[in-house]
Parts: structure tokens; C-alpha cells; sequence
């Protein structure tokens, strides 16, 4: 992300009351070991916001009906904020490089998985509905690469952004898995969110450690106070309930499934 934008959504930022949630629901274990190696990935993120990528002139007028948003190359359509949830999210996922039929598999579990993450930050309002998995070369809303080590994605607000794949080695398989989703969760936030990270960037001054996905740090995949905050000022229609316990809510709120295209 781009510095400049980051001031921007500062200054947009204000508390809200409605966001009365804790974060101790979606601390899950397996996804703890995400955080050292993306920590230093997610620092990349200034560095590469100026690397060029696809962006088209009008990206206006494709917000379906039915609560569905369409989310190509393009990224975040205009009319999205404006949708009452629960908004289905059509994605296309380009691949910069072609897995093999065993990764392809571990792509989609986690694209579930980001759906799920997706879906208990929202508190039900955002889901992935479907994914138009794009063959090599592509480039998507989400495009997935082999980067560089040390470097876990990068993101535009309002903008594509892309995701390493490299991820789904850091640790076990189905941790690894896991550690994808958090990283899409991690970039995905920063387009369709306008959410800042939180953590500082190289050679600034040490801040601390915030419970929230914006901070890899705190290796958590849920949201901090000021980013559900940030969410709801953007989304008027979407609504956060006080007051109940989100283990209960997520348990009776299943995500819906992801299908996928391909
Ligand atoms: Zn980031
Ligand atoms: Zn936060």
C-alpha cells in the first residue's frame, strides 16, 4: 500500500460503538506460525505499492443484483459499500504460474478458508461466493505468485492484489493452508476495507502490538476495534451485533460454501 493512502485513511478514521466484538473467537491456533515470516513479508507492502499493475479506467456499474459484487482485475467496484449484507463476493483469482493439480487443491481449501475469515470479521455482512480461477499467466482481483522469499503479497486500496503461494510451505500443509488464508485476509483488507497495516514499516518508531489481522505481529485473524470501526463508517449497511459471544454467532452462522470456476 501506498504511504500516501495511508495517511489518507487515517485521517477518514473514526470510533465507532457499534463495533462491540472481541477477538478471542477467531484466534486460532494453527494459524499463529503465520506471523514472523509474513510479519517481514507484509513490511514489503510500500515498497511494492509502486510496481505497476493492471487497474481499468471505469469500474463503476458492476454490482450485480442479489447482493453479489463482481471483482475482477479491476478490484473493488464503486457501488459495493452501498449493498446490505450478506454480499456474495464473485472473485477471479489469475495465476501467475501453473500449480500443480495437488497445490491447485490446497488453493481452493484456503480460498475457504479466506471466505470463512472473510465472513466472521463481517459478522455474516461478506462472503466469497464464488472464484473464477484464471490459468496461467493471468492476473485477477486476486492474483497468486511465487514471490520472492520474504515477501508474503502487497495490496492496493480499492485496487487487485497479490498473494505468495509460497505461504503453503512455511509450515505443515494444513497449516499452511491456513497461513494463505490469513495472508489473503491480510491483503484483501487493505483493498476492499481501505484498512492500514499496523505494524511499522522499516525505520520507523516501534508501536505496539495491536490484536488484529492488520498486525501480523498479534497473530490473530480477526479485526481490532478501530479497523471494525473503519469498516462499518465505509459499509453503512452493514451491521455488527453487540453483545453476543462471537464463538456462538460463528457456530450458528456457518459461511456459506465457496464454489469455484475453473
Ligand atoms: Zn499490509
Ligand atoms: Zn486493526
Amino acid at each position: 500500500m501506498k504511504i500516501s493512502a495511508f495517511a489518507a485513511v487515517l485521517c477518514l478514521a473514526t470510533s465507532s460503538v457499534q463495533a462491540q466484538t472481541t477477538l478471542e473467537a477467531f484466534k486460532l491456533g494453527g494459524d499463529r506460525a503465520f506471523l514472523p515470516v509474513l510479519f517481514t513479508q507484509i513490511k514489503n507492502d510500500a515498497a511494492r505499492a509502486s510496481m505497476p499493475l493492471p487497474r481499468a479506467t471505469t469500474i463503476g456499474a458492476r454490482v450485480g443484483a442479489g447482493g453479489t459484487a463482481f471483482l475482477d482485475e479491476a478490484g473493488v467496484p464503486q457501488g459495493v459499500t452501498e449493498i446490505a449484507g450478506p454480499i456474495g463476493l464473485s472473485m477471479s483469482a489469475g495465476l501467475r504460474y501453473q500449480p500443480s493439480p495437488e497445490e491447485l487443491a490446497k488453493i481452493e481449501k484456503a480460498f475457504q478458508r479466506f471466505s470463512t475469515l472473510v465472513w466472521n470479521e463481517t459478522w455474516g455482512d461478506m462472503y466469497v461466493k464464488e472464484v473464477l480461477i484464471l490459468k496461467a499467466p493471468a492476473t485477477g482481483y486476486i492474483t497468486l505468485d511465487r514471490l520472492p522469499q520474504k515477501e508474503g503479497g502487497y495490496a492496493y486500496f480499492n485496487g487487485p492484489f497479490v498473494v505468495s503461494t509460497n505461504l503453503l510451505n512455511l509450515m505443515d500443509p494444513e497449516t499452511g493452508i491456513r497461513i494463505l488464508a490469513a495472508g489473503m485476509l491480510h491483503e484483501f483488507n487493505h483493498s476492499m476495507f481501505l484498512l492500514p497495516d499496523e505494524y511499522p514499516y522499516e525505520g520507523e518508531p516501534d508501536l505496539p502490538v495491536k490484536m488484529c489481522v492488520m498486525d501480523p505481529r498479534s497473530r490473530v485473524t480477526g479485526l481490532c476495534p478501530h479497523c471494525q470501526g473503519l469498516i462499518l463508517d465505509r459499509f453503512k449497511k452493514f451491521l455488527f451485533p453487540a453483545g453476543i459471544d462471537p464463538k456462538d454467532w460463528a457456530a450458528r452462522n456457518p459461511a456459506p460454501a465457496t464454489s469455484f470456476i475453473r
